[in-house]
């Protein structure tokens, strides 16, 4: 599935490809097409998921194809409701990073801060609103917001939002909406009083429900180096040289990447094929096969290649980097350490992706071993300060198999 089978239209895609993404998420390959298609919808999956892109990519579609004369007038069409002025600004973000191309404008308003220069953005006009409950019903009531042309009206985070004692604001601000509009709840569970919520608020709506793909297998020894970007292929030659043997999968984020470390292998002698999406599927095949034959034992890939193809029991999984999206982590290190054969799950992190392993050791409710002793490591003042994050659960985490060994096989 990519996202032009979503029936995405170009301008979005084009901002999909600044931001790098190459497939959606499950969550996004469900949703796009019921709020495309206009339906109510109740969707149960947390942050972490690819929910934002899963309601802005297609309530920017929708707006941009009604683009009219009236589109400069000053109608605010989506009304996007968080709890908290943080996820307010990141949705705000995302929507402006996925609609670059589309002109369509983005505001978003929270408390805390003045209200005046709020009202200046309002006041030239705003198609699309991010919007924490407090302040917009304050600015409602100065006249400063019309919600009556509002056609999509999303509740991000309804559990959150409830928890937090927004539950009459958002019944109020629901009644101030047109009664015609589209309503989208997102919440990470849905405990009674949200689907108490939803059944006032939704009309005929469907269910969407992302459950978290979380388990490791048991003989699956993972290890994190922390390592400047620029040494992570020195310390894959050093691993390969030292400790690392058998068939080994190595995921790399872009097309470039997997070229460039492939060129590098082969010139060290490795044996190493490589797939990505801008190779033919002969290619892609030829490369597959031998790396199943045993003429390669190294195959780099990006994720959207290795996707669906069958690469199982093999003896390393190498992330070269981290991927954003921590299910990531678990599809890609699922390929070792099946059947109850050990498998090793290597990855290397450099310091701007150590949020990633915050987000990845949460879902896996495990805290990853680091080895501390390869000679690639990274400057102390960039060690990841990974129990200093709030909201952090893995602490408790239990420890990871690996932990429990004396002797380490990686120096
Ligand atoms: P969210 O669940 O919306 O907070 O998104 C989690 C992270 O995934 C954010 O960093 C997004 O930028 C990123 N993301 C969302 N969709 C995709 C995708 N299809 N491919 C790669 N990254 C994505």
């Amino acid at each position: 599935m990519s996202f032009k089978n979503l029936q995405l239209i170009k301008p979005l895609l084009k901002g999909l490809i600044t931001k790098n993404y190459e497939i959606p998420t499950l969550v996004q390959e469900k949703t796009i097409p019921l709020v495309l298609a206009k339906k109510d919808i109740i969707v149960t999956a947390q942050t972490g998921t690819g929910k934002t892109a899963a309601f802005a990519l297609p309530i920017l579609q929708l707006l941009f194809d009604k683009q009219d004369a009236s589109k400069k007038g000053k109608k605010i069409r989506a009304l996007i409701l968080s709890p908290t002025r943080e996820l307010a600004l990141q949705i705000e973000e995302d929507f402006n990073s996925y609609g670059k191309y589309t002109n369509l404008r983005i505001t978003v308003v929270f408390g805390g801060v003045s209200i005046d220069p709020q009202k200046e953005k309002l006041r030239k006009g705003v198609d699309i609103l991010i919007a924490t409950p407090g302040r917009l019903l304050d600015l409602h009531k100065q006249e400063y917001i019309n919600l009556n042309f509002i056609e999509t009206l999303v509740l991000d985070e309804a559990d959150l939002m409830l928890d937090m004692g927004f539950i009459n604001d958002v019944k109020k601000i629901d009644r101030l909406c047109n009664s015609e509009k589209q309503v989208l709840l997102f919440s990470a569970t849905i405990p009674f009083k949200v689907e108490e919520l939803a059944k006032s608020i939704l009309k005929n709506f469907e269910r969407i429900e992302v459950t978290r793909n979380s388990s490791v297998a048991k003989g699956v020894e993972q290890v994190i180096f922390y390592t400047p970007k620029p040494k992570k292929i020195e310390l894959c030659l050093h691993l390969l040289r030292n400790s690392l043997k058998g068939n080994i999968l190595i995921f790399r984020r872009t097309k470039f990447g997997v070229d460039k470390l492939e060129k590098t292998l082969l010139k060290n002698n490795y044996k190493a094929e490589s797939i990505h999406g801008d190779k033919t599927q002969l290619a892609r095949q030829e490369a597959l096969s031998k790396f199943k034959n045993k003429e390669a034992n190294i195959l780099i890939a990006t994720d959207v290649a290795s996707r669906g193809i069958d690469i199982q029991n093999l003896d390393a999984v190498i992330n070269f980097d981290i991927p954003n999206i921590p299910e990531t982590y678990v599809h890609r290190i699922g390929r070792t350490g099946r059947a109850g054969k050990k498998g090793l799950a290597l990855s290397f992190c450099s310091a701007d992706e150590k949020n990633y392993i915050i987000d990845i050791q949460k879902l896996i409710n495990q805290q990853i071993d680091v080895n501390q002793e390869h000679p690639y490591l990274l400057d102390p003042k960039d060690k990841p300060e990974i129990h200093k994050r709030k909201g952090s659960k893995h602490k408790k985490g239990r420890k990871s198999e690996a932990s429990k060994k004396k002797k380490r096989r990686w120096y």
